[in-house]
């Protein structure tokens, strides 16, 4: 029998997955509720997935790194990825902002929101989680790049660290003489390719967790939570489905000159494991898998791009931000000078930044945007009955741009085997 593709097993799982949450969400199986069965295997998916991240970014990297060998080389990957993360994630908010200007969400026939739409019961108590966790300010993620113990910064998931020491690692690797720098990269190499070896290992299993995770969303959240908000959503989505479906293929056509159909289907894993996980984190070792293995990208330009780009990198975050942020302002009567909004969209552009690439993490950066600019903070209870079903396309859209900017760096580097098939 001819074996399903992984991309179609996996997206088999998240229709039944929907359909099973929405259908059945009570139901037990020998007196287990299923939702704790849904736990059970999804929290054991997302395990096994983060528990592959610090040794495949460090592999990854320092083999990448030790690759590109030149100042200039590394220099000139930097100036490129950097120039796209900032390009990616201003067109973003500029799309959101122009949405949430055209649509109103916050008005229902002419009418601020707030006077007819309940907080969410919650809002207090998340009030009070979020403002304890922060997001970094620039200075913060300047000084999170070196960071003072490599294992407790990659005990405590702190990537940017991580990232900077294996950079300096691979880099100073390939200054040594051939004799010293052969064993040290060699045995990095090995370690990269068991990582993926592992990797494929807990993709297999996907399907399940996938299920898992997203018929558990649908069991415990229903569909109705959207209703009185159902305008926002919309918003949101239609903004990030432009941005994922016209601009980023856009830019692959133009900058890449690529398939944009091609690269759809590589990363189709990727994106449903960011969609179903909620954390760009958590996909970092699926979207590397797909990028090099299925796009076929170099691991030098993969590694270097993006694992980088799931710390700093989050169009989908940036837009929502935004749009939210412009929404409470409408849903509360106030008014958004152009000078706000501009003010807005540059905290948008540098909380994403900051974000962790952890489920709702936005909403730490939604709080810091509503009180630099003056506006009610309790207005996030408008937006939590949404925020987990917009948090999974909004993982999506991260994930994604991330991979389309290792496609574009890549052409640029003179790559040629990229999503030759
Ligand atoms: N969950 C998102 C991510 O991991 C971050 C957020 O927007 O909350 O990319």
């Amino acid at each position: 029998m001819k074996k399903i593709a992984l991309h179609w097993q996996i997206l088999i799982a998240l229709i039944l997955a929907v359909i099973c949450g929405t259908a059945f969400p009570d139901a037990s199986i020998g007196g287990l509720a299923v939702t704790e069965v849904y736990d059970f295997l999804g929290q054991l998916f997302m395990n096994a997935l983060k528990m592959l991240i610090v040794p495949l970014v460090m592999a990854s990297i320092i083999v990448g790194v030790a690759g590109i060998g030149t100042t200039e080389g590394f220099g000139r990957l930097g100036v490129k990825t950097l120039g796209y993360y900032m390009l990616t994630s201003l067109l973003a908010i500029v799309l959101g902002l122009a949405l949430v200007n055209v649509m109103q969400p916050g008005l229902v026939e002419g009418r601020p929101l707030h006077e007819t739409v309940e907080l969410a019961a919650n809002t207090e108590e998340k009030l009070a989680e979020v403002s304890e966790h922060s997001t970094d300010s620039v200075m913060q993620v300047f000084l999170r790049m070196v960071p003072p113990n490599i294992i407790a910064a990659a005990a405590e998931g702190q990537m940017l660290g991580l990232i900077t020491f294996a950079l300096l690692f691979g880099f100073f690797a390939a200054q040594l003489t051939p004799q010293r720098r052969e064993p040290v990269v060699r045995f990095w190499e090995g370690v990269n390719d068991i990582m993926l070896g592992i990797t494929d290992l807990v993709m297999k299993f996907a399907p399940l967790g996938v299920f898992a995770l997203v018929a558990k969303v649908f069991a415990t959240t229903g569909l109705e939570a959207i209703v009185p908000v159902l305008w926002f959503a919309l918003t949101v989505l239609l903004a990030l489905n432009l941005h994922t479906f016209v601009v980023l293929p856009l830019l692959l056509i133009v900058l890449g000159r690529v398939n944009p159909v091609r690269h759809f289907k590589a990363m189709t894993p990727a994106m449903i494991t960011a969609f179903s996980t909620d954390s760009s984190m958590a996909t970092l070792p699926v979207s590397m898998d797909c990028v090099e293995r299925r796009a076929g990208v170099s691991n030098r330009t993969t590694s270097f791009v993006l694992p980088l780009g799931a710390t700093i990198n989050m169009d989908g975050t940036a837009l929502y931000e935004c749009v939210a942020a412009m929404f409470i302002a409408q849903a509360y009567g106030v008014e958004m000078p152009f000078a706000t909004q501009f003010t807005v969209v540059m905290l948008a552009l540098l909380t994403s930044v900051g974000v962790a690439g952890v489920p709702s993490a936005s909403l730490v950066a939604i709080v810091i945007i509503l009180n630099a600019t003056g506006l009610p903070v309790e207005g996030i209870g408008l937006i939590l009955a949404v925020d987990r079903l917009l948090d999974m396309c909004r993982t999506t859209v991260n994930i994604f741009s991330d991979s389309c900017g290792a496609v574009i760096v890549a052409r640029s580097e003179g790559e040629t085997e990229i999503l030759k098939a």
